[in-house]
């Protein structure tokens, strides 16, 4: 038979259409995966930067703050003892820690070293004087971006726009913070103009899983410059001054006379200022808080003491003003990305899972849907094919019989008598065979009905098996029928005919027609398909609440891949068609569905020895 291209290639049709899909599908789920642990670390890096810079931007308006508080408290002018006057401004302002003041021509006119000192104006003199005297120079701090502004911004900028200071001074900062390699260019830039930035207190892990081993560089630069030069051309300040490593704040301030007031900040005061800015310092996430210049936090929870605070997860430094220090956010347990992730990822992993095989189950089941409706249709084309050759064939007999008896040109009585007997048994076939086709359309819309009584299984198989006892013998076969009622069984064993029976325990509720048909294809295949052991058997025996009818050959026997298809509709054993049995493939089938249909079922079994066993078992109905 010409089958459709679409219909032979359907096994490539699944692999293209459903498993090469499936697999694609996984291994993009797998790859995107595989990325869900950068994204969930950089999702948290996002956040917990967003809190750093604000922390950050705090600490500078902190400082905006403490500079104008220390402007409001300093005196204008240095009238009257100087002495008296640092002293006092101290006692108004707490910021205040060592308090200096300085001539127009930067002579030290207080601490004066030759007056009786404390040790901390003595200490503040060692390492000032030299500076204050306008004689050393100091590192003075600068935003890198800030410095070097011209060259990040002159290229976008260049085109006669009217530059506005502050915006470009942002655009500035944020291409610098954007590109590595503005970074790059604008570092090399300073290194040419040994500007070196120094090398950061910390080093923030760019990635959990290629943690940087070395600290990035400051994004301050730092001048020399002398005093006179840091206060020409402003009138107040702070200045961050490095004593042995240790950094301390310096104010000044211009006084009236063109002389010079100032101090070195309470260092505890100023940290207090800064740790009050710290709301929140530790969530279950993230522990926030500020590192000074030996990176060491100024606040950290008490028992996270162990904690290697110089690796942050994200950190930025703080302010020109406080070189060194930074603002850093670390996660209150390392393993929090990969476990998140590990959560994220094992439900993706499950999603797919589910996905790919309901993907593979639905294709199979379209893939074997379409196979069965495939098969279905060849079965039915071979169907039609078969019952018109069935109906034809004792049609032609029937014929030929009926005209060779009309002709008259059979003499012999005998030879009339098995014509028409021929005739009969033909007509019988047919009759069978349109039963169950007119049968099998009727249950296929629904319309079987049955007509179901009380009657006796033995009795109907008995007529059964002698109506057709004589066409069995005749064709060789020998029929033999058998009940047997084990509770009621003779005293010596023996077992009953089946006239002298018990008239109790066969009796079942059926339709006596459909029942009987049920049997009579199991007796018709029993012969057709025995060409060699020519011995039927029909044994009836009770077995609990179930009458049981064996229905036996010592035929071919059906090989156990066929027997499960056995009962399908239009189904025939590959052999059956090619050995020239005749047949539509629709016998067993309606012999199971009446039986199902009354309560009962009917299943294959090789016998032992060669051949069938078609076991029919129905309900037997109980004795009143
Ligand atoms: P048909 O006999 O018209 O082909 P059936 O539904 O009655 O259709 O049987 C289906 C198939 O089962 C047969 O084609 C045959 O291969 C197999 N079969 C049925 N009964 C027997 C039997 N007694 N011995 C061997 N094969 C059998």
């Amino acid at each position: 038979m010409n089958r459709s291209p679409l219909i032979r290639h359907l096994g490539w049709i699944f692999i293209l259409a459903v498993v090469v899909p499936g697999i694609l599908l996984a291994v993009i789920a797998v790859r995107s995966i595989k990325r869900e642990e950068a994204y969930i670390e950089k999702q948290l890096q996002g956040t917990l930067l967003a809190e750093v810079t604000y922390l950050v931007s705090l600490v500078e308006t902190e400082l905006s703050r403490i500079k104008r508080e220390l402007t409001g408290s300093a005196p204008d002018s240095a009238s009257g003892d100087p002495q008296s006057l640092l002293e006092d401004w101290r006692l108004t302002c707490p910021l205040v820690g060592a308090p200096f003041l300085l001539s127009t021509r930067f002579e030290i006119l207080w601490p004066r070293p030759e007056s009786s000192l404390s040790e901390e104006e003595r200490s503040f003199l060692r390492w000032n004087s030299d500076f204050l005297s306008n004689r050393l120079k100091v590192p003075v701090f600068e935003n890198i971006a800030l410095a070097y502004q011209d060259q990040i911004v002159n290229r976008e900028s260049d085109r006669g726009e009217k530059k506005v200071k502050g915006v470009e001074l942002q655009q500035a900062i944020s291409s610098f913070e954007m590109s590595q390699a503005v970074q790059d260019r604008v570092y090399e830039q300073a290194r040419e103009k040994g500007q070196s930035p120094e090398p950061r207190t910390v080093v923030p892990s760019v990635n959990l899983a290629g943690q940087q081993e070395q600290p990035p560089p400051s994004i301050f630069v730092s001048t020399e410059l002398r005093l006179a030069e840091i206060t020409a051309e402003s009138d107040l300040g702070l200045v961050p001054r490095f004593f042995e490593d240790r950094l301390a704040l310096l104010f000044w301030k211009k006084l009236d006379d063109g002389g010079i007031l100032g101090c070195l900040l309470a260092d505890a005061v100023l940290k207090e200022r800064l740790i009050a800015l710290l709301s929140e310092v530790y969530t279950p996430v993230r522990i926030l808080t500020l590192l000074d210049e030996q990176g060491r936090p100024l606040f950290a929870p008490q028992e996270q003491t162990l904690r290697d605070y110089r690796r942050p997860f994200v950190a930025r430094e703080l302010s020109a003003l406080l070189p060194r220090w930074e603002a850093a956010a670390y996660l209150t347990d390392p393993q929090i990305v990969s476990s998140r992730a590990g959560r994220v990822v094992t439900i993706l992993w499950v999603l797919i899972s589910i996905l790919f095989v309901s993907i593979l189950a639905g294709g199979t089941l379209v893939l074997k849907t379409v196979r069965a409706e495939v098969s279905l249709a060849r079965q039915k084309t071979l169907f039609v094919a078969n019952v018109s050759h069935e109906l034809k064939t004792p049609l032609t007999s029937i014929r030929m019989f009926a005209e060779m008896l009309r002709g008259g040109r059979q003499r012999s009585a005998k030879k009339s008598q098995e014509y028409l007997t021929l005739m009969v048994e033909e007509a019988q076939r047919l009759t069978r065979l349109i039963n169950n086709v007119l049968d099998f359309s009727a249950m296929e819309r629904g319309e079987k009905r049955y007509d179901p009584q009380v009657l006796d299984a033995a009795e109907l198989c008995r007529e059964l098996v002698e109506s057709q006892r004589p066409r069995y013998e005749q064709s060789g076969f020998s029929l033999e029928l058998r009940c047997s009622f084990p509770a009621e069984e003779p005293a010596n064993g023996a077992e009953f005919a089946p006239e002298n029976r018990p008239a109790a325990g066969m009796r079942v509720r059926a339709d006596r027609e459909a029942l009987r048909q049920a049997i009579m294809n199991l007796l018709s295949n029993a012969e057709k398909y025995s060409a060699g052991g020519k011995v039927v058997e029909v044994v009836l025996q009770p077995a609990g609440p179930w009458l049981v009818i064996d229905i036996m050959d010592r035929g071919r026997g059906i090989a156990p891949t066929e027997a499960k298809h056995i009962f399908k509709e239009f189904y025939r054993g590959d052999d059956s068609a090619t050995a020239g049995v005749r047949g539509s493939g629709l016998g067993l089938a309606i012999s199971r569905r009446i039986l199902r249909d009354h309560g009962g079922d009917i299943e294959y079994m090789p016998r032992e020895g060669g051949g069938s066993i078609f076991r029919v078992r129905l309900p037997l109905v109980e004795e009143q």
